[in-house]
């Protein structure tokens, strides 16, 4: 008789499939407005991807990769990082931090920046230990803390809008010294950093990271440096890299994005660079998890880097050019949205920009008392109602502090002209119906 109860189907179901580390992180942003988008958009300035090509030599060095005689490249290469795209990368940090890197302990390549993070996570936060995550920020961090058992700490950049009546620059947005040093405790076990800044464009003064450093070095902190768009500055302004601080090197763990620096996301290559002490446990990881990424990618991207290492600081350099194209679009958009009273803040890195849409908020009216931050559902309508697809600011601040910021929506500018104008006359329009109902 008692087989009768083993094959219950009751049985079967009552026992817990999910495991309880995926408790609350299982909603995901993207993968909702992504899938809005998709549905509704007929503009999109949503997800952070150029629409425009990458650049032809990048393109021309995959095309070489896939079809020339090495058809090894279409085999396992080495676990923790291709060989001559771990080599170039070294070279080309070096240049950076001015130190020697051992490119087979140095750096590490991953599935894009984002198993970098995992990585970093994973590696260095056990259960109880507490990480630091500046608001507002690019919304994997908290999942991924809370995944590897850690708890976030949140502390805020607040806005301090110019008196003048100019616009406001992601500049205006600071950290409280004071209320820096108050997250900082005998828990912390890492801060994460990402300068420039996904949503807000902020590009950290070397008098920040100083402070960040300082804090870190006395509390024996990590930093997890997210630099995705680190060549993604303007007005000649310079992106720091906290690594390079007195006292840093040795916590740090740097992870970059060739999907960001070549304009090629979909190709999902990325990498940390750091110390060994460090490494090393990303790679144990690594090693039992994704293992390997794509060759042939990999080999493209080395050829990228091999060829920006020799044109480096000169005019040609995709490193110069694509930040200089990207001025012009920011400036192009921060009119156009400013003319319909949309008021941008203006970003001094990063190819996103974060606008008020305060003077629009009369067509979607306010539901009060509702779960979702009112800036959300203004994005759901305005893709759904008038084509534009754009992303809530307050999906990147956490559950307890989402609903602080619910009046900005994030548009991202790396798309050809075509499309800017054509979210441009978006606006317009619906600016022009506003005044004459
Ligand atoms: N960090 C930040 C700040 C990002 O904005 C992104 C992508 N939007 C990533 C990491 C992930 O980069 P990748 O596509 O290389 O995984």
């Amino acid at each position: 008789q008692t087989h009768f109860i083993f094959h219950s189907p009751q049985a079967k179901m009552s026992r817990p499939v999910q495991a309880r580390r995926l408790e609350g992180i299982d909603k995901n942003i993207w993968v909702e407005f992504v899938k809005l988008a998709t549905t509704y958009s007929k503009v999109n300035l949503g997800q952070g991807f150029p629409d425009f090509p990458a650049p032809e030599f990048l393109r021309e060095a995959l095309m070489r990769a896939l079809s020339g005689g090495n058809h090894m490249l279409h085999q396992y290469t080495r676990a923790f990082g291709h060989p001559p795209l771990v080599k170039v990368l070294a070279q080309f940090f070096e240049k950076l931090l001015g130190r020697e890197l051992d490119p087979m302990t140095n750096v590490m390549v991953t599935v894009g920046a984002y198993q970098a993070l995992f990585c970093c996570f994973q590696a260095l936060v056990d259960e109880g230990d507490e990480v630091i995550i500046i608001e507002p920020f690019f919304d994997c961090y908290e999942p991924m803390v809370k995944m590897a058992g850690g708890t976030p700490v949140f502390v805020p950049l607040r806005p301090n809008p110019p008196k003048d009546g100019k616009l406001m620059s992601s500049a205006d947005w600071q950290l409280d010294p004071a209320e820096l040093a108050s997250k900082f405790s005998e828990r912390t076990k890492a801060i994460v950093l990402n300068s420039p800044n996904n949503p807000l464009g902020k590009v950290f003064s070397r008098g920040e990271l100083e402070l960040i450093a300082e804090l870190c070095v006395k509390h024996d902190v990590l930093c997890i440096s997210d630099e995705v768009y680190e060549w993604l500055v303007y007005d000649g302004k310079q992106h720091i890299r906290i690594a390079s601080l007195q006292g840093m090197w040795e916590r740090t763990v740097i992870i970059g994005s060739a999907g960001k620096t070549f304009s090629a996301t979909g190709w999902k290559v990325g990498w940390a660079v750091g110390p060994d002490r460090l490494l090393q446990h990303l790679r144990t990881v690594h090693q039992n998890s994704v293992y390997h990424c794509a060759t042939i990618a990999q080999e493209a991207v080395a050829q990228g880097f091999q060829r920006e290492l020799t044109l480096y600081g000169k005019p040609e350099s995709y490193f110069v050019q694509l930040p200089k194209e990207l001025q012009q679009k920011r400036d192009w958009l921060v009119q156009s949205l400013d003319g319909v009273g949309m008021k941008p803040i203006i970003p001094e890195g990063t190819y996103y920009l974060v606008a008020d849409i305060s003077p629009f908020k009369s067509d979607v009216p306010d539901v009060p008392n509702s779960d979702e931050p009112y800036d959300s559902r203004f994005a759901k309508w305005m893709v759904k109602n008038k084509g534009l697809a754009a992303i809530p600011l307050s999906a990147f601040y956490s559950e307890a502090h989402k609903n602080n910021y619910t009046n900005f929506i994030r548009f991202c500018f790396a798309k050809e002209e075509a499309t800017l104008k054509a979210a441009s006359d978006i606006l317009q329009k619906w600016k022009q119906e506003k005044t004459s109902s």
